[in-house]
């Protein structure tokens, strides 16, 4: 097991498009097993592959149950709404009260090839929505108001101002 660097603001492959797995081989298993240890290290509750640099529509979660892995996730279905505070290991430090759909239907397949059909809410809801928002190169930051926005990009700006490239803390 070994834990990757999560990729923060800034780092374009957090905006690049992810491509369907299309064989669940030994590869995608240790990517998911490491993205796992990644996720607890940080600590998170969600990390999706192109978090740590890696293209491919695979995501980890643990909302308290364990960890899970889901591969080439769809949500099919949004219903209801929900505010919550909403925070990315991908933008430390920085979290808004955010309004999403609250419960959602999402398909994919886990680690055997076998079909994933989960109806979640809430918390499990949410993190599913926001981890299908980083396959698709989609940031927390893109569901802030304007006023709100412009606030956390200033506190980015400076920070990247003061610690040098992201990636590069220590
Ligand atoms: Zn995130």
């Amino acid at each position: 097991m070994a834990t990757f660097p999560i990729r923060t603001y800034g780092d374009p492959v957090l905006r690049q498009q992810t491509f369907e797995v299309e064989e669940i081989d030994g590869r995608i298993a240790r990517l998911a097993k490491n993205m796992i240890e990644t996720m607890y290290a940080a600590p998170g509750t969600g990390l999706a592959a192109n978090q740590v640099g890696v293209q491919k529509r695979v995501f980890v979660y643990d909302i308290g149950e364990g960890p899970q892995v889901v591969v080439n996730p769809v949500i099919k279905e949004t219903d209801g709404e929900w505010t919550y505070e909403e925070g990315c290991l991908s933008v430390p430090g920085l979290s808004w009260p955010i309004v999403r759909p609250n419960a959602v239907h999402l398909v994919g397949v886990d680690l055997d090839g076998n079909e994933i059909s989960i109806e979640a809410d809430t918390l499990e809801g949410r993190v599913f929505q926001h981890e299908l928002d980083h396959l698709n190169g989609v940031l927390v930051i893109e569901h802030l108001d304007d006023d709100q926005r412009r606030e956390a990009l200033k506190t980015l700006r400076l920070r990247t101002l003061y610690l040098g490239d992201p990636g590069e803390t220590l």
